[in-house]
């Protein structure tokens, strides 16, 4: 690891193996620490552990946000599709775009133009993907707290991974990419 990398999982708690239970089965894992987040604290319920709320409350390394705004925040997806997968989130907890005030609307405007721009320079993606899944029957994993994806794309990017076996191969790690977008980021 890393000195950045060892930083950033600095004070967050991890159990000892030796002290959890576990039967081998034929899965094969991709050990993916980012996600302890999600592990530890997304899993509940209520509206007070939307992990959309409580990012903004951690420090940018700690949350991976890029960059924050007035009214909306950006930061990368624990689930990316492809390396440098963003998303652009009010910090009011309002599930649906509808439901977004005009200043609302317009940073989260603003902050995906910004996004594009900021993505191309570092990653010389050929395209994107932008959008919003409104609701779980549409596909949102967190419906309760709008967020827009912004998922950039290249040539020949998909291959035979997530067909056979439910995987995503992700060249680089979240750290590194969320603080390449970061310092990249205008201020
Ligand atoms: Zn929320």
């Amino acid at each position: 690891m890393s000195a950045y990398q060892a930083d950033e999982f600095e004070g967050v708690p991890t159990d000892a193996a030796a002290d959890l239970a576990g039967v081998p089965d034929a899965f094969q894992r991709l050990w993916t620490p980012h996600r302890l987040v999600y592990i530890q604290h997304g899993q509940q319920p209520d509206e007070h552990a939307c992990p959309f709320c409580r990012a903004p409350e951690m420090s940018d390394e700690q949350a991976l946000i890029v960059a924050r705004g007035t009214h909306a925040y950006v930061l990368l997806n624990l689930y990316p599709y492809n390396s440098g997968h963003l998303l652009v989130c009010p910090f009011r907890h309002v599930a649906t775009y509808d439901e977004a005030t005009p200043e609302e609307v317009a940073e989260i405007g603003e902050l995906t133009q910004v996004a594009m721009r900021v993505v191309k320079q570092v990653s010389r993606c050929d395209g994107f993907n932008i959008g919003m899944n409104q609701g779980r029957i549409a596909g949102a994993g967190i419906a309760e707290h709008l967020h827009q994806h912004i998922v950039p794309r290249w040539a020949l990017d998909s291959n035979f991974f997530p067909i056979i076996a439910g995987t995503k191969a992700l060249p680089r790690l979240l750290g590194e990419v969320r603080q390449e977008i970061a310092e990249a980021w205008p201020a």
